[in-house]
């Protein structure tokens, strides 16, 4: 097994430049961690970014991308021009996207496609309500939002992704999933994946999220089918963004 740590930070509606700038000089100070960085922030501030991080071990990513190529599609980014720009990695099916916007299981499997055909790596996000956790529904529903996913890109080219389990009730509440909870659903993940294409599975880093923090990232990031995290509130600070890297 050969899967090396991811961690991201999903900085969401949040930043300025000066922020920004203050978060990339506070980042700086600290020392490289061990493990892989991204940073996921809003469109507007990406190009910007790109050129504050260079040589600090932090590959970029967008928390959207259009699901369309190109053309007349008036306020969507394409995932060509996040390439263009020197985006990595971008957020697919996050469960704010989802309950907010709207966005389908079809429409996080095209923007999926999309982020591909333009050599970007998607963050695909999957996980359940607190509703669906309390009628024992989790695993059906994660994997049905999966399985949406691999329908339209086929199993193979998750190689090229990686999962993110987040449980929506866990998102920005403080309540984060117990390690346990976690690496059951991750488990039944990689075994979903495992149905398809073994070899994948065994290499796909799946990251958790959800109220991670400084104090409760190691013993997540313990757990065998854990390989990281994608961070919201914690990432808006350099220091606990670190630490959770750290962990
Ligand atoms: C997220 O929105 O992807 C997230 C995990 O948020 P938080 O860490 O704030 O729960």
């Amino acid at each position: 097994m050969t899967r090396r740590r991811l961690v991201a930070a999903n900085w969401k509606m949040n930043g300025s430049l000066a922020a920004n700038a203050a978060w990339v000089a506070r980042w700086r100070s600290l020392a490289l961690p061990a493990c892989e960085v991204a940073l996921c922030a809003p469109f507007v501030y990406l190009e910007n970014l790109g050129k504050a991080l260079e040589g600090c071990g932090i590959s970029l990513g967008a928390e959207n991308v259009s699901e369309y190529e190109a053309g007349a599609y008036t306020g969507e980014v394409s995932a060509a021009m996040l390439s263009d720009i020197g985006c990595r990695w971008v957020i697919v099916g996050h469960s704010e996207r989802r309950i907010l916007f709207g966005e389908t299981d079809a429409v996080v499997a095209a923007k999926t496609r999309a982020a591909l055909a333009a050599g970007l790596s998607p963050i695909i996000c999957v996980g359940e309500t607190l509703e669906q956790r309390e009628s024992s529904q989790t695993l059906r529903v994660v994997e049905t939002q999966l399985a949406a996913v691999i329908s339209v890109i086929g199993a193979a080219a998750l190689a090229r992704c990686a999962l993110a389990y987040e449980p929506v009730w866990a998102i920005g509440t403080g309540r984060s999933a117990t390690p346990e909870i976690a690496q059951h659903v991750h488990s039944a993940l990689r075994e979903a994946v495992a149905r398809f294409d073994p070899a994948v599975a065994r290499e796909l880093r799946i990251l958790y999220g959800g109220s991670v923090k400084p104090g409760n990232a190691a013993a997540l990031f313990a757990q065998p089918d854990i390989d990281g995290g994608l961070i919201g509130g914690a990432a808006l600070q350099a220091e606990d963004f670190h630490a959770v890297c750290a962990a």
